[in-house]
């Protein structure tokens, strides 16, 4: 239960010096960079890893549920640092946290410049969709911790659950979709399969993906 991990009561109570010690001061102090990446429900961390080397220079974090899952993730992201050679994967970190809960927690206002909701749990049946980590009440939150111009990643091999957020997402008035062109220009983009775990599963079994990415927009007019 949540008992079992600290919660911050505000982002600055968040220590993110133990996070990515080579970035940020003891206590915050000298904060030259704050995370910008979340990957929610980050499961083994394939997508992070990934980007840690395509965004160097970019602090970005994981926020998972499972005890043992996150520790899975902190040991490989250890192990990288230690391997590596030129300092890489001091800019990835993960947290033990239900993100349905405590997003505000750890990110201000406008604090993100992308958000990831990779292949998350489905919640099948009508009564648990308020389960979803995307709904039109969550993306209030998510759009108040995003930046405009910010975006929102989602994608799952469920295609009943891609419909719903895409839904939720059309719906609500501080997102838009993004176009054609902007989606093929973006590097990201075709990480969202080939760098998650559950990406990589559903590509194995020959699996469709039903994706949504969304921007958020400055202000409502
Ligand atoms: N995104 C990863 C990928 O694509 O490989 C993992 C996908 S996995 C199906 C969904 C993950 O979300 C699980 O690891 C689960 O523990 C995590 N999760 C579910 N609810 C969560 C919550 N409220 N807060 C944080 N993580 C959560």
């Amino acid at each position: 239960s949540d008992s079992h991990f600290p919660i911050p009561i505000s982002p600055s109570h968040v220590d993110f010096s133990l996070h990515f010690p080579k970035f940020v001061g003891t206590n915050n102090e000298e904060v030259s960079k704050k995370v910008e990446f979340a990957d929610i429900g980050c499961g083994f961390g394939g997508l992070l890893i990934s980007l840690a080397t395509l965004f160097p220079d970019t602090l970005m974090i994981g926020m998972e549920l499972r005890d043992k899952v996150t520790e899975y993730v902190k040991e490989r992201i250890l192990a990288l640092r230690k391997t590596s050679s030129g300092g890489q994967y001091e800019n990835v970190s993960v947290v033990r946290t239900n993100s349905m809960k405590y997003i505000p927690n750890y990110f201000e206002k406008g604090q993100l410049s992308k958000m990831f909701f990779l292949f998350p749990d489905p919640h099948f049946k009508e009564k648990n969709h308020r389960r979803r980590v995307i709904s039109v009440d969550l993306l209030d939150e998510y759009a108040y911790v995003l930046r405009a111009g910010g975006v929102i990643y989602t994608i799952t091999d469920v295609e009943e659950l891609g419909e719903w957020m895409r839904s939720c997402l059309e719906k609500h008035p501080m997102f838009e979709s993004l176009t054609h062109e902007e989606l093929d220009s973006d590097p990201v983009v075709e990480l969202l399969c080939s760098a998650t775990e559950e990406g990589q599963k559903v590509a194995r079994n020959g699996g469709q993906t039903f994706r949504a990415v969304f921007r958020r927009i400055a202000y409502v007019s």
